[in-house]
């Protein structure tokens, strides 16, 4: 199956290979792409925000960043492949040294796309990075601190003219940023939100060991290291399970219902 729909939102079951062989074809395309890497918090702020979670739904590709969405993936009885954000991130510049394609940082804290930046010359250096800035606060309205901030950060982005815009806003913001403003970036073929990224690459926060990763304990790892994020790690986790385990009740009453007539 080639998508995977968990608690009403669908998730591509795409390899790497497979996704970048796509971007390949969005790069030559006339059109514009987003795409969206989803993890279980992705979809407990979807469930209450339906403007979100159409957002999710309209992405041209949304991989499975967070594991505990394989996990949700098997209990529903199909299987996911896992591509973390990080993972395509370095995929995608990679691709993008390849193709002579521009790129644009855009996001995270004060200086950290421009560290990021840094941090790729060294790996990618004929990697062409037009363009890294934090983008300032975007508040929770999608409007800037600034009254023209958004339009001189699109501004800046089309001077610069990037073909792939890498966006580090944080989860809900980077995807509603990036919907409300792709048609406006004219040079932009591919905008891909990226999360926490840019902090990952830049170095500013450590990412968790393999072996946590691949035990899922990503999160755990997480909540020793930022305990302020507890509320979301419980969202990411407790209220995920409940509620893909619920749903999945509820639709199997449903069917039972459905065919008792
Ligand atoms: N961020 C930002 N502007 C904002 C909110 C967040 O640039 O208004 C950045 C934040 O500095 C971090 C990144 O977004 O670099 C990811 O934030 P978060 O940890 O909230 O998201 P996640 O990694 O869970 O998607």
């Amino acid at each position: 199956m080639d998508k995977v729909e968990i608690l009403g939102v669908k998730i591509d079951n795409l390899s790497l290979q497979e996704v970048l062989e796509k971007v390949g074809n969005f790069l030559e395309s006339k059109n514009k792409y987003f795409i969206v890497t989803a993890n279980p918090e992705f979809l407990v702020a979807a469930k209450k925000d339906k403007n979100f979670k159409d957002i999710l739904n309209y992405a041209d590709i949304a991989v499975a960043d967070g594991v505990g969405l394989v996990y949700a993936a098997k209990f529903l009885g199909h299987k996911l492949q896992r591509i973390t954000g990080v993972d395509l991130f370095g995929y995608l510049c990679e691709l993008a040294e390849k193709t002579d394609t521009p790129v644009y940082l855009l996001g995270a804290g004060e200086g950290v796309a421009q560290q990021t930046a840094e941090v790729l010359k060294q790996n990618f250096p004929n990697l062409k990075i037009v363009g890294a800035e934090s983008g300032g606060l975007i508040l929770s309205n999608g409007e800037t601190q600034t009254a023209n901030g958004n339009a001189e950060i699109i501004n800046r982005i089309n001077l610069a003219k990037p073909k792939i815009l890498f966006v580090a806003l944080g989860q809900v913001k980077q995807e509603k940023w990036i919907f409300k403003h792709l048609d406006q970036l004219s040079s932009v073929k591919v905008a891909v939100g990226v999360g926490g990224t840019f902090d990952f690459v830049a170095g500013t926060v450590a990412r968790a060991p393999e072996l946590m990763r691949n035990l899922g304990l990503e999160w755990l790892y997480r909540l020793i290291q930022e305990p302020g994020r507890a509320k979301r790690i419980f969202n990411a986790t407790v209220i995920f399970s409940f509620s893909v385990l619920k749903n999945k009740v509820i639709n199997k009453i449903k069917k039972t219902n459905a065919a008792e007539g």
